[in-house]
């Protein structure tokens, strides 16, 4: 039982900023003089339509969005999108799989539900992952409908360090574990997806970005919720949509921009993730898991290389007041993810921590 909050560095559902939470409990009951909470109105009110209409805007200038480009705001989570990617944007049939880790894995064998002509253009599984594909390792077909890619893998704690060249055929991007952590040039993609839970919002929102040329060529028998032309020409409400974490991601947004945008975050981020690495390195009982070249600036993997120290670490862990430091059940260890809402101070206090426990246990 605590009486305060504690530093949660689950891989998602995941923390969101305290002073957006401060304002979701002032605005709980009376939403700007509305009489009511966003949870309660109309999809279809005047008011709700500013939340959701400020949540684009504010999406595209956080992150430069060109005007090319649609922002969707979706259910069904990143695993959704592993299908509707395929159904919407397959027209040959070919499509190139990048597999960095766990959920570009996936995405691969549900693609293959779509098609026979699913290629496997590289994959780092026989390095257990550590690292991604370099440009040079990349098996690419010229003419694919496209290149998926997961950007920041979660569970093994690595992300890309550039974006791979594809030439005319769009780049697919599994953003779920990275968006917002850091600048991106989207005109590198043709479509962004991200689940809310990490970085964006409260589980249940998906957000799309999509060139706008890339929808309407959906597969026959496609369900007409998952056409993105359909949530486009829609505006994201062909039915209902995820009121409620839009209008928090509309408030994540806000307090991205208080802080002085993506170039502050990263800024930050980068602070939060040395902090750790700088730990690893210099220990003599932790390992980082990832390569160095490769590393995650949201999700930091390590290890003692004893499964019943790991298990000390992490039980020690709670008791300290740090929660979900246990490493994916697929993969062991421990893991750190240090999302856009993580404090400083929590990854300060972590680092001590760790520094403590290998004098300990040495
Ligand atoms: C968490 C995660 C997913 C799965 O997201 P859901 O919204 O639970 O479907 C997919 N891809 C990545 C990179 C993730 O981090």
């Amino acid at each position: 039982m605590f009486d305060h909050r504690i530093y949660n560095f689950s891989a998602g559902p995941s923390m969101l900023p305290e002073a957006v939470l401060k304002q979701c409990a002032e605005e709980m009951l009376n939403y700007n003089g509305s009489g009511m909470s966003v949870m309660e109105m109309s999809h279809r009110s005047k008011v709700y339509d500013e939340i959701i209409n400020q949540a684009e805007a504010l999406f595209r200038e956080v992150m430069q969005i060109p005007d090319n480009y649609k922002v969707l705001f979706l259910q069904g989570g990143a695993s959704l999108q592993f299908a509707m990617v395929p159904m919407n944007l397959l027209r040959t049939g070919k499509a190139d799989y990048v597999v960095s880790g766990s959920f570009s894995g996936k995405a691969y064998d549900e693609a293959q539900k779509f098609s026979e002509n699913i290629h496997l253009a590289a994959t780092t599984k026989p390095l257990k992952f550590s690292r991604v594909p370099t440009q040079d390792e990349l098996d690419l077909t010229p003419d694919a409908d496209y290149v998926h890619i997961c950007f920041n893998n979660t569970i093994y704690g690595t992300k890309w360090h550039y974006i791979p060249e594809t030439g005319n055929v769009p780049l697919v991007g599994d953003l779920s574990s990275c968006i917002l952590s850091e600048p991106i040039d989207v005109s590198k993609f043709g479509l962004i997806y991200a689940g809310a839970q990490k970085n964006i919002a409260p589980a249940g929102l998906t957000v799309v970005i999509i060139r706008e040329d890339l929808a309407g060529f959906t597969l026959p028998g496609t369900p007409t919720m998952m056409d993105y032309a359909v949530q486009i020409k829609n505006g994201s409400m062909y039915n209902t949509p995820p009121c409620y974490p839009i209008y928090v991601c509309k408030l994540v947004l806000e307090w991205i921009k208080s802080l002085g945008g993506l170039e502050a975050m990263k800024a930050i981020n980068q602070k939060k993730a040395a902090m750790l690495y700088d730990v690893l390195d210099s220990s003599k009982l932790f390992k980082a898991v990832a390569d160095p070249v490769d590393r995650s600036m949201m999700n930091v993997t390590f290890r003692t290389g004893d499964e019943d120290l790991d298990a000390k670490f992490v039980k020690e862990s709670i008791a300290a007041g740090f929660s979900n430091l246990k490493g994916h059940r697929s993969v062991g260890g421990m893991r750190a993810s240090i999302y856009n809402a993580m404090p400083v101070e929590g990854v300060e206090k972590l680092a001590a921590f760790m520094r403590q426990f290998e004098k300990d246990n040495l």
